[in-house]
């Protein structure tokens, strides 16, 4: 939380404004009940970024408990796989966030969530999962009571539906940690700030690795956490290439995909204004991926603002290539992704070849597979 509104530092680009948007996207769409806990929560938070005592007690979780830094990996054999014939081809490099503890990038973000919910003096918290790993992240921190959510399609939706929920009922004494960049403001810049940690790790890890910057930065997006937490370092680097890569599930023509940057409308969910799917009359239609952590009809609304600006480019890959690509680098670097992360990596396929010879690619490795290991092998039956 270091460059928290230095002046000089950043521009007006990447922080919303004060009312909490990014160009139109965000704000804050909630019952009148939640006004004064979200307000409390800017405020606190906003102490926090100035506060010694906060970010080195965050930082010594963040190095002793999840393991940080994670390593950027130079994945040769991956590399090797995408040379051309005559020898040419881009670098691929992975930041290992499946190497903290609980497997997934979503601690970082649950860490700083719960410290914060101390200083808010709230004893009991709630957290929405849908893959899990945030559910874990969290229950990891505190011990937890897991309910199963079975209204709408028992997914990711649903679970933030409940999560809100409950804390409209409970706001005086609980703290909503919500997973991603998502949900009303501040979630979208708070939970960014406390996963923009793996853009500042990758830049400094660049520079002792090759001496300059990454090309082409590479994510998976769901709610958007990961990929923002990889961008936001770069976002004023013109020269380096954020891609998000969301989930086309059985094809953007299907109509059973997550592709909501690709294929979504504007509109309002949990609380913010972003794209969306979402039918004529403004219902949101169900999507579906293979990956739980992907399987989201929203989006976080600064990757909605960086798609309007141009500054970020967004594809889709289905569960078919997201499951090749599981097994490629299963194979390859002995190394199983989770499948939220292979549609990531499936993207290289496509990318790989238009890069020039030697190009720079950081591809973030948000998860490890264990979780998913089940899915897969019920799908890749030979
Ligand atoms: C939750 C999750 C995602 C998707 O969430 P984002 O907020 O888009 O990062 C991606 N990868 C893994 C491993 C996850 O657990």
């Amino acid at each position: 939380m270091d460059s928290h509104n230095k002046k000089g530092s950043l521009t007006g680009l990447p922080r919303p404004d004060s009312f909490g948007r990014f160009g139109k996207y965000g704000g804050k769409y909630v019952p009148e009940t939640l006004m004064h806990a979200l307000t409390e929560l800017e405020t606190v938070f906003h102490e926090l970024a100035h506060d010694d005592d906060f970010e080195k007690e965050l930082n010594g979780i963040l190095r002793d408990y999840v393991g940080r830094e994670t390593p950027l990996y130079f994945a040769e054999r991956l590399t090797e796989h995408y040379k051309r014939a005559n020898g040419e081809g881009p670098h691929i490099y992975l930041k290992r966030e499946d190497l903290n503890h609980t497997g997934a990038h979503k601690i970082n973000n649950a860490v700083g969530q719960a410290l914060l919910a101390k200083r808010l003096g709230k004893k009991r918290i709630i957290a929405e999962t849908g893959a899990g790993q945030h559910g874990v992240a969290t229950a990891t921190l505190l011990g937890a009571e897991v309910r199963a959510v079975h209204s709408g399609t028992a997914t990711l939706k649903d679970a933030t539906s409940e999560a809100i929920r409950d804390w409209v009922t409970n706001v005086e004494t609980t703290h909503y940690i919500l997973g991603s960049v998502a949900g009303p403001h501040p979630y979208p810049m708070m939970v960014r700030d406390f996963q923009k940690v793996i853009g500042k790790e990758t830049r400094k890890q660049a520079l002792e690795k090759w001496g300059g910057k990454p090309n082409v930065l590479v994510a998976c997006v769901g709610g958007g956490s990961n990929a923002m937490g990889l961008f936001h370092e770069f976002v004023e680097d013109k020269d380096v290439r954020l891609i998000g890569v969301e989930a086309a599930g059985y094809g953007l023509d299907s109509g059973k995909h997550a592709a909501t940057l690709t294929k979504g409308d504007v509109g309002v969910l949990h609380g913010a204004m972003s794209y969306l799917l979402q039918d004529e009359d403004g219902q949101i239609i169900e999507p579906h991926s293979i990956s739980a952590g992907l399987d989201y009809p929203g989006v976080g609304p600064e990757h909605s603002f960086l798609k309007d600006l141009g500054r970020a480019e967004y594809y889709s890959i289905t569960d078919q290539q997201a499951l090749e690509a599981f097994k490629r680098l299963s194979r390859l670097e002995g190394i199983i992704p989770a499948l939220e992360t292979s549609h990531a990596l499936a993207y290289l396929e496509k990318l790989c070849p238009t890069l020039p010879n030697g190009a720079k690619v950081v591809l973030n490795c948000s998860g490890r597979g264990d979780k998913d290991v089940h899915t897969a092998i019920n799908h890749l039956q030979v």
